[in-house]
């Protein structure tokens, strides 16, 4: 589903990403882990050109992503059907202040895909209900927990429909209590097959969610592999290091 392939990115002479390359496939739960600074944001934000890598590809079923044929990079207007393939879900959730929970989520719909207002709104309901808010529909943001705006972020970025979803520490900006729904729900996501890439901190949910770890630290990948070999036989120095740093 996804390939990417010698991804680098520098910020002026700071090299953040480094030969990143990896692939999904369909179905497949990737989970990103590494030191703060290692580049693991920088990596999702790059795979879907929020923020453009200076060199590399990215592939979705074997489409390149941001780029023309020619190599040129695309304009914003080509990319957006592009991006729709990718839901993103921030670590702070940035849904819009002004607009109720049901028109966060039909926003994407009906601009995007031009969805009649209607059937943006039925759709909208039904993807509430998913992440089990379906009575918060006409509430304003701020009138819910952190970790009710997180599921309706995450209903938002389902009703793009995109075939991968890509979450950076959805829930390290959370109270404690607060974490365990918003688990749930990407587990149940999960479990009905969905593509994703994880980044987190929450190494026990790595394990129980992820088939396959990718430790990344100075902007390589340095280990990788099946989600119980990475966390309970580590090879590298520096991986075992990060691990032991957690517990
Ligand atoms: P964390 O676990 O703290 O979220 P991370 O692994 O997600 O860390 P990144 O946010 O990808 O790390 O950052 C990697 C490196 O890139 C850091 O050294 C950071 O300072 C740098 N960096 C990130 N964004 C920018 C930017 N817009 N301009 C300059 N440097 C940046
Ligand atoms: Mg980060």
């Amino acid at each position: 589903l996804l390939t990417v392939d010698k991804l680098n990115k520098s910020y002026g002479q700071l090299a953040v990403l480094k030969n990143v390359s990896f692939s999904l496939r369909r179905g497949e739960r990737i989970a990103l882990i590494g030191p703060s600074g290692s580049g693991k944001s920088t990596c999702l934000r790059a795979i879907n050109f929020l923020d453009p890598p200076t060199s590399g590809e990215i592939r979705i079923d074997g489409r390149l992503i941001g780029q023309q044929p020619n190599g040129r990079r695309m304009t914003d207007a080509q990319l957006a059907p592009q991006r729709a393939d990718i839901g993103m879900v921030f670590q702070h959730f940035h849904l819009w202040p002004h607009l109720n929970v049901r028109a966060n989520v039909a926003l994407q719909p009906r601009k995007v895909r031009g969805l009649p207002a209607a059937a943006a709104t039925e759709l909208a309901e039904e993807l509430l209900a998913k992440v089990h808010l379906g009575h918060k529909a006409g509430e304003m943001p701020s009138r819910l927990s952190g970790g009710q705006q997180q599921r309706v972020a995450i209903a938002r970025a389902l009703a793009q429909r995109p075939k991968l979803l890509l979450f950076d520490e959805p829930t390290s900006a959370l109270d404690p209590e607060l974490v365990g729904e918003v688990l749930n729900v990407i587990k149940e996501l999960a479990s009905e097959g969905r593509s994703m890439v994880l980044v987190t901190h929450e190494i026990a949910f790595a394990r129980e969610v992820a088939d396959r770890i990718l430790f990344m630290d100075g902007g390589r990948i340095v280990e990788e592999g099946p989600a119980r070999r990475i966390l309970d036989r580590p090879q590298e120095p520096r991986l075992r290091q990060f691990l032991s740093s957690l517990s």
